[in-house]
């Protein structure tokens, strides 16, 4: 199976990058400049965890492996060079249809980000499909955007709308890399990422590293209307969806105070951005309920074993 695929392969790839070697030789080769910092990121995804297979397409399989790591690459506000795509599959005929699958999936996501498929590895086994991908990606500015920056006082922002991801939104979404080059071309972001576990449990993360409380109002959640759907059917409000659902993959980023305005007049993008908070001085996470009432900001978001 191996074999063939290889063959399949060696008819798709394109020359990939100007003075590189992708696909056919024993290791990808590609040229940095000396002064640009590297940023990789590699993540795994496999049948029953991260998707069903009966449900999606090998295509789909394929497009969210490589999605979930350009949002990485997005959260730390660089551009994605290339990708290499592992594959370990069930053993069987249907193995080699669904290798080309998943790397179609992969590679038609990877060519709308400049982000080529430059090698990888496939196997089988007598078990589950499992994807991994690893992308490798540059900074446009002379710092990737980390998750420590964040100061008291900086606005929380959060890109696109939030929650009922689970109705098909962590198949097919887009990952934000031109939003957030843009923003940090706009303004000066001071602290980034992106949101795959929930707000409830992401924006935690991000004032640990940070060393920050935050304040957080639920009424200006921009709830989705995957949300709204999904709290017919839960009874919970569509707000607690859009605070913990998972998956989203939009990003989360705090901007000083003094550059919201500038912000906010500057952002003329069809995703919009907005407002849901304030980062704080000390460690504690508050969240502002529906009536205004100051609540602990409890992690009830969805988070991987
Ligand atoms: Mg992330």
């Amino acid at each position: 199976m191996e074999q063939a695929f290889l063959k399949y392969l060696a008819a798709q790839q394109k020359p990939a990058l100007p003075d590189s070697v992708g696909i056919g030789d024993d290791a990808a080769v590609l040229s940095w400049q000396a002064d640009q910092k590297l940023v990789v990121c590699t993540d795994l995804i496999s049948d029953e965890t991260d998707f069903h297979l009966v449900e999606v397409t090998p295509q789909q399989i394929g497009r969210k492996a490589l999605a979930i790591n350009l949002s990485d690459i997005a959260a730390m506000a660089c551009e994605p060079v290339g990708a290499f795509l592992t594959l370990l599959l069930p053993s069987g005929d249907t193995s080699l249809d669904l290798a080309k699958g998943i790397y179609e999936g992969a590679a038609q996501l990877g060519q709308t980000f400049g982000c080529p498929i430059l090698g990888g590895d496939t196997n089988s086994w007598p078990g589950k499909v499992a994807v991994s991908v690893t992308v490798l990606g540059r900074s446009p500015f002379d710092q990737p955007l980390l998750r420590s920056g964040a100061q008291a006082g900086d606005a929380i922002y959060v890109t696109g709308t939030l929650g009922g991801s689970i109705l098909g939104g962590h198949i097919d979404f887009e990952p934000r890399i031109r939003e957030a080059i843009r923003l940090r071309e706009i303004c000066g972001l001071t602290a980034g990422m992106d949101i795959s576990d929930g707000i409830s449990i992401d924006l935690p993360r991000l004032c640990e590293q940070s060393q920050v409380g935050a304040e957080i109002d639920v009424r200006l959640l921009p709830i989705s209307d995957a949300a709204r759907q999904m709290s017919q059917t839960t009874g919970k409000p569509a707000w607690w969806h859009a605070l913990n659902d998972g998956e989203d993959f939009e990003l989360l980023f705090t901007v000083p105070a003094s550059e919201v305005d500038h912000l906010e007049a500057q952002w003329t993008d069809a995703t919009p951005v907005t407002k849901i908070g304030t980062i704080q001085s000390g460690n504690q996470l508050v969240l502002l309920d529906e009536a205004g009432q100051r609540q602990p900001l409890k992690p009830e978001g969805f988070s991987h074993q």
